[in-house]
């Protein structure tokens, strides 16, 4: 059979999941499966294993845990869930690495726990879009390629990556990542698309989570306040001068996101513990802010007399659409036009997995995942029909790489340069 109706007939065979995909969506929204929620994630990640399980062996991964500064100034590490990975064929031509989360924002304690049908008929609930519709949509595709052709296949093996922690930055699968990355020509994740009608991200800003704890001298508030420190006025301090780092025309913000410190109002506070994000356009402005920060503190402290430590990172660099990126996101828009699908692509200040994969020298195209939108609220919804429409996509993607429609010498993994 030529490749070209190989491709048609199973990208067919993907779309004609859909009742099971929406039927997994369903099931898959009302775990809740929360970053920190730990019985939640390991249920989820019972559940995939299950269903990913029928084409491979899986693998549970343990992740190192979160190191996190407290409300209290102290560090302390914070347990994650497993990430879960599968390999197929890891000696073919084409590696390809297929990435998705099965965490989400809304917490155990949220009100928002069940999926429910809009008037609309979009489908409303916790994670459809982001990410557990991009999970049915990957694994019906990939339950379509391997039924095709043994001579097809064997010119394509694959990778699935399945992490807790992408909500929360990724603190414990980043190395996981940089290590896959390492081995696959090219990355596929499943996060929901740009724009509700299917744009694709282009080139993504990098993202830092930082904390400064600022520590001064407790003091009474009526006897003795001049030999206290105030901390909370280090920190508004502290937090002014990080809102003026910002450079729009630069493409860096900087947001002061939570202040913790404080206590009764007799007494001079002597611990803020401050967190900020910044994103960045370009991996070259990440020195030059940090060096920004660190001159912050200093002056803080001599401002204050309060210490003002900083702590944190650029967990995710910032993802350019340079011409390898440029050159995937046109062999995924030809694979679209194929399939009457017109992508675009479109440029964002969010970060996700790609960042990290990019960083890592993977080319990657991150929006693969369903349709829909208002994605980290309770309003997030599923265009339901997306779902084969991306499993078709996903599906003819597959094939295009396995019948060596993409020139592989700009993604080889052997030859690239980092
Ligand atoms: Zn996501």
């Amino acid at each position: 059979m030529p490749d070209a109706d190989a491709g048609a007939l199973l990208a067919d065979r993907a779309a004609a999941a859909q009742p099971q995909m929406l039927a997994q969506v369903l099931a898959w929204s009302a775990i809740n499966s929360g970053s920190q929620h730990l019985e939640g994630l390991a249920r989820m990640a019972e559940v995939l294993a299950g269903a990913f399980g029928r084409l491979a062996p899986v693998e549970r991964l343990r992740l190192a845990p979160q190191q996190i500064i407290g409300a209290d100034g102290v560090l302390r590490e914070r347990p994650l869930g497993q990430a879960l990975r599968l390999r197929v064929r890891p000696e073919a031509r084409w590696q390809v690495l297929l990435v998705g989360h099965y965490d989400t924002v809304y917490g155990a304690a949220d009100a928002f726990q069940q999926p429910r049908w809009n008037a609309d008929g979009t489908l409303n609930g916790p994670g459809v879009a982001d990410l557990k519709g991009g999970l049915a949509v990957m694994l019906a595709a990939l339950e379509a390629f391997e039924s095709g052709p043994a001579a097809l296949k064997a010119a394509l093996g694959w990778t699935v990556l399945l992490n807790p922690d992408e909500e929360i930055g990724s603190p414990g699968s980043a190395p996981l990542l940089a290590a896959e990355a390492a081995r696959h020509d090219v990355g596929l994740v499943f996060e929901p698309s740009a724009l509700p009608d299917g744009t694709l991200a282009g080139a993504r800003k990098g993202s830092g989570n930082f904390t400064v704890t600022l520590r001064g001298r407790a003091a009474h508030a009526g006897r003795n306040p001049q030999d206290g420190r105030n901390a909370i006025v280090a920190a508004a301090d502290c937090v002014l001068g990080l809102a003026a780092l910002a450079a729009p025309a630069q493409g860096i913000s900087v947001n002061p996101a939570k202040i913790d410190g404080g206590g009764a109002v007799n007494v001079v506070p002597d611990l803020a513990v401050v967190r900020f994000n910044v994103r960045l356009a370009e991996p070259a402005q990440q020195a030059g802010l940090l060096a920004a920060v660190q001159q912050l503190c200093a002056a803080i402290h001599e401002r204050h007399g309060c210490t003002a430590e900083l702590a944190g990172g650029f967990t995710r660099p910032p993802k350019p659409l340079d011409a390898r990126q440029r050159a995937l996101h046109d062999f995924v828009a030809g694979t679209g036009a194929q399939l009457g699908l017109t992508l675009g692509t479109r440029d964002t200040g969010g970060v996700c997995d790609g960042n990290n994969l990019a960083a890592a020298g993977l080319a990657n195209v991150d929006t693969l995942g369903v349709r829909g939108g208002a994605i980290h609220s309770p309003d997030e919804f599923l265009i339901v029909d997306s779902l084969a429409e991306r499993a078709r996509l996903a599906t003819r993607l597959l094939v295009r790489l396995a019948a060596g429609e993409l020139d592989r010498t700009l993604f080889a993994r052997e030859t690239r340069c980092c």
